[in-house]
């Protein structure tokens, strides 16, 4: 058995990867059993694109992003453990918003602009200074949170990827979003030097949480 975190126990978990690799559920899953808070960037980045669609703002209009942004409030909270993002007006968002089609298509354009990331960077590492957290996204390691000694990877193959997806009925083009993700200037996903890689193709959730947890244990 696992136990919660301590005053001593790691404060930031580090969980990178490309799109549909399962970090999400196994993120999720590592919090609960730790007892510390579940945060996905993703979803960060996906309320700032649903906004920005909401306002009528065309994502690829970089100033006029950064223009809405200026005069748009971001709540960042939890509930239970798991972060929560409510954004100018809205109340706090659910999946049909975050997973919306219209979204997957544009957040990956969304989330290039520096200053998009550089306002929700800030949110995430005001997180870790309330509690303890297991984050996960495509900079957390390289750039949010470079100096935690716990950093993990979380991969699978591309076919592998692209079925988890289409099995949760979401329309995602998620080949294009790491091809953006991989390649834009400002934090592109890397495979922070450090990190510990999980290949999650042929491997279970249950079995993956539990190879994270035996690199926590060795870590710490
Ligand atoms: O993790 P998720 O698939 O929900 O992320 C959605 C998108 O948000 C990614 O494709 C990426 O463009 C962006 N993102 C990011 N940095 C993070 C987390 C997500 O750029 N730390």
């Amino acid at each position: 058995m696992m136990r919660a975190m301590s005053a001593t126990s790691p404060k930031v978990i580090a969980i990178d990867g490309p799109a549909a690799s399962g970090k999400s559920t196994v993120a999720k899953e590592l919090a609960h059993r730790l007892k510390v808070t579940f945060i996905s960037t993703g979803s960060m980045y996906r309320a700032v694109t649903w906004w920005v669609l909401e306002s009528g703002v065309t994502p690829s209009d970089t100033e006029g992003v950064v223009e809405l942004l200026e005069s748009t409030e971001i709540r960042c909270g939890q509930e239970n453990q798991i972060g929560t993002v409510a954004i100018g007006s809205s109340e706090v968002l659910g999946p049909e918003q975050l997973s919306a089609t219209a979204v997957n298509d544009h957040v990956s354009t969304v989330a290039a602009i520096p200053e998009v990331r550089a306002r929700l960077v800030a949110e995430q590492r005001r997180y870790a200074q309330e509690s303890g957290i297991v984050m996960e996204g495509r900079d957390i390691g390289s750039v949010v949170f470079p100096d935690t000694p716990y950093k993990f990877f979380i991969t699978a193959s591309e076919e592998v990827r692209q079925a988890r997806r289409e099995a949760q009925g979401i329309m995602d083009k998620i080949s294009e979003r790491d091809q953006k993700d991989k390649s834009r200037k400002a934090s592109p996903l890397v495979i922070p030097e450090d990190a510990i890689v999980i290949d999650t193709s042929e491997l279970g959730i249950e079995q993956v949480v539990q190879r994270v947890l035996e690199e926590i244990e060795k870590i710490s």
